[in-house]
């Protein structure tokens, strides 16, 4: 008999949830990008585990320099959508072999990333076996500034950070699915093997939007996230969504799927009342970094589907393609 199919979240909730098991120090447990310790009355503790696996996260042959880089990044990245300043890490490492000329641009891309974010490595483990890579974060956010999935409310404006889907157009291109030219090959394929963590959007973020995700398995997968712990649903106008000009000159098919499901963005998306639109613009500013709105958190209303996708002329889109689950064979 085949080994029945269930999705990453289900597994959690069926099997995992019985251990967690509350108390009055957990201000947060599963289901958002960071758990939330309680330390003192107004400063809580940020924790995010994420791991990558070779043949599944990246290719074997992938720049190991890039690769030590990505692997603290989508860490930070989760600490970043938390509104969390970063404290340091630990490294569980499972290794092949001890290969110097593996190992040696490998941490030089770690240690990089751990100097610009003041993030050090604290601890760890390491052991012979297939190359997979797992980091624990920490990081400290007072209390009431924590941003969390389930704190949108209706009316909030959804922004996003950078552009979407870069990631998903060269991991197409080296998989096959679809061909580039090669400078949009090396300059998209960037965007898979160097993100950028935005903690500094996080911290700015503080007091200003009401919730955030990073986008690590594509934007629709982000939005149910916060529409269903938010217990709201939302608007997106798809043509907004921000994409480069590699993305922009492709067939409207795959521009779509690359921004709406493509995983490995780690932009993020946040929500914040229309009240603050000029704020978020100065934040942008400062940082160079741009932030664009693509839609609106709405009140839950069992006639509408709670996620509605539209085009610039307000005609509904229907998408058929899935966000990345470990468990699923389709994306
Ligand atoms: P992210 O993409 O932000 O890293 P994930 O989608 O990987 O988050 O995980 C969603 C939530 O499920 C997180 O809160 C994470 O801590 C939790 N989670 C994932 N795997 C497990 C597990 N094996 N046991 C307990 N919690 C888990
Ligand atoms: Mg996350």
């Amino acid at each position: 008999m085949p080994t029945p199919v269930i999705s990453e979240f289900s597994l959690i909730n069926q099997f995992f949830t019985n251990a967690t098991q509350l108390r009055k120090h957990v201000a947060l447990g599963i289901g958002d990008d960071c758990a939330l310790l309680q330390l003192t009355d107004d400063e809580q503790l940020a924790i995010s585990t994420d791991m990558l696996v070779e043949g599944q996260h990246f290719f074997p042959d992938v720049d190991p320099h890039a690769l030590g880089h990505k692997t603290l990044a989508v860490n930070l990245s989760d600490i970043a959508a938390m509104g969390a300043r970063p404290l340091g890490f630990t490294l569980a490492l499972s290794l092949p072999d001890s290969n110097p000329s593996w190992l040696q641009p490998f941490s030089e891309g770690l240690s990089a990333l751990a100097n610009n974010y003041s993030c050090p490595l604290i601890g760890g483990d390491t052991t012979r076996g297939p190359r997979n890579l797992c980091i624990t974060i920490f990081g400290a956010v007072p209390e009431k500034y924590a941003l969390r999935r389930d704190a949108a409310k209706a009316g909030d404006d959804i922004w996003i950070s950078g552009k979407l889907g870069d990631a998903r157009l060269a991991l197409g291109c080296l998989r096959g699915e679809w061909p580039l030219d090669p400078a949009a090959l090396a300059q998209t394929r960037r965007a898979l093997e160097w993100p950028e963590p935005r903690i500094s959007l996080g911290l700015a973020l503080r007091g200003i939007a009401h919730a955030a995700i990073d986008i690590s398995d594509g934007l629709l997968d982000s939005l149910q996230h916060i529409l269903e712990q938010s217990g709201l649903a939302l608007r997106i106008n798809v043509d907004a969504i921000p994409r480069s000009t590699w993305l922009s000159t492709q067939p409207l098919p795959i521009q779509r799927q690359c921004t709406l499901t493509g995983g490995d963005d780690y932009e993020i998306c946040f929500c914040a009342p229309p009240s603050q639109r000029l704020q978020i613009k100065k934040i942008s500013e400062n940082l160079n970094l741009s932030a664009t709105r693509i839609g609106k958190m709405t009140l839950c209303d069992t006639d509408h589907p709670s996620i509605v996708l539209h085009d610039r002329a307000f005609n509904i889109i229907e998408i058929d393609f899935k966000c990345f689950d470990h468990f699923s064979n389709e994306y």
